[in-house]
């Protein structure tokens, strides 16, 4: 961050730099809701006019996977969500499409569309075996997030109090390994400490965290810890900065933590009759009425996310860390990053804190380009 020249148009750096941000659940709202990407929809944080508005050139499609879906039901529930993305993205052919690779990704940015990436967000879509793993592959799936709140049988979850095994079992590493030799990018985010530990161990290639944040400024477990930080960048990768407010501020935490304890009997009765309804968001938005009301009181912004870069940018310097916003897929979002059209405002907050041209592309995109070129291009 030395040596910077002043930086007179932000908003021009942002529009000409590469921006890459490396998770968001819209396929959810394509599958679930019917979802049009071509149309601009306020009621969500995507759509192709916003993502344009964001200067946003690579996008990853993450395909969800719950944890509760039964084990016969999970690659099939994947691949009706490729498909549905593809169907959208096959409508759009002049805004957007979908790279398998780095040099692929450019060309489709140099002809001004946006660089679709599909990734699977959940280990369990491969239903423990590894010919899933070679078809989706084959279907263009670039990264995979290995696990989620719920530890699978061969990697646990960050969210595991009483993991059965340490970290991976010898599946786990076959599946790493073989994610390596296919040249698929590894995501740890939602893995535990343990499994962290063990994946960086088994992966001859560098991974991303495509979506976490930093356990020193809020101890979610879903957050790296600083040795977990230097560990991904000793081994090349990068971390996608989450913008969901649980994870970004201790004081949320802390607050919502405390609000799902002493609302239990009541967030699991109105769970029990509405998750998967139609009204089940409106529900949802009742039951946390007051929560929301306190949680606006604590002024978190564009700032705090930008914390959490410049947290890793002085730890490990400017080469490890990106976006990761969890758009579509998280319910509270800082203020000044309500929807993916607001993303230059990280630009201008990191040029007001001195940050060099350089050190910002490098955060906005290059960085994981060089991870994703390093992994898919070989
Ligand atoms: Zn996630």
């Amino acid at each position: 961050m030395s040596c910077s020249q002043t930086i007179d148009d932000p908003e021009k750096l942002h529009h000409d730099a590469l921006v890459a941000d490396m998770h968001n659940d819209t396929v959810l709202r394509i599958v679930e809701e019917d979802f049009d990407i071509s149309e601009r929809d306020t009621s969500g944080h995507v759509d192709l006019l916003r993502l344009k508005e964001g200067g946003v050139d690579l996008q990853v499609f993450a395909c969800y996977m719950d944890p509760d879906t039964a084990a016969s039901e999970r690659k099939k529930t994947i691949d009706i969500m490729i498909d549905s993305l593809e169907t959208q993205i096959g409508r759009n052919r002049d805004k957007i499409a979908i790279c398998r690779t780095a040099a692929e990704a450019e060309n489709i940015i140099g002809s001004s569309r946006i660089a679709a990436f599909l990734a699977i967000e959940n280990g369990l879509a491969i239903e423990n075996n590894l010919e899933n793993l070679d078809h989706f592959y084959n279907r263009g799936v670039r990264y995979m997030t290995l696990t989620h709140v719920k530890s699978s049988d061969w990697c646990i979850s960050s969210a595991d109090t009483v993991p059965a095994f340490n970290g991976l079992t010898d599946f786990g590493r076959e599946v790493v390994k073989r994610m390596n030799e296919l040249g698929m990018i590894i995501d740890i985010s939602h893995a535990s400490p343990a499994a962290v530990e063990e994946i960086l161990k088994a992966s001859r290639d560098p991974v991303i965290a495509s979506h976490s944040c930093v356990y020193a400024l809020c101890d979610h477990d879903r957050n790296l810890t600083d040795e977990q930080i230097k560990a991904i960048a000793a081994n090349g990768g990068v971390i996608g900065i989450n913008f969901y407010e649980g994870y970004l501020s201790q004081e949320f935490k802390d607050l919502d933590e405390a609000y799902e304890n002493e609302h239990k009997a009541e967030i699991d009765s109105v769970e029990k009759l509405y998750k998967g309804t139609d009204n089940w968001t409106e529900e949802k938005r009742k039951l946390y009425a007051p929560l929301t009301a306190q949680v606006i009181k604590l002024d978190i912004n564009t700032a705090t996310v930008v914390d959490h870069i410049d947290h890793i940018v002085k730890l490990v310097g400017p080469d490890h860390v990106g976006l990761g916003s969890d758009y579509d897929g998280v319910h509270r979002i800082p203020e000044g990053l309500d929807d993916c059209s607001m993303l230059p405002n990280i630009t201008r907050e990191l040029t007001s804190r001195g940050y060099s041209a350089q050190d910002i592309r490098k955060i906005l995109g290059e960085n994981f380009m060089r991870v994703f070129r390093q992994v898919c291009d070989k």
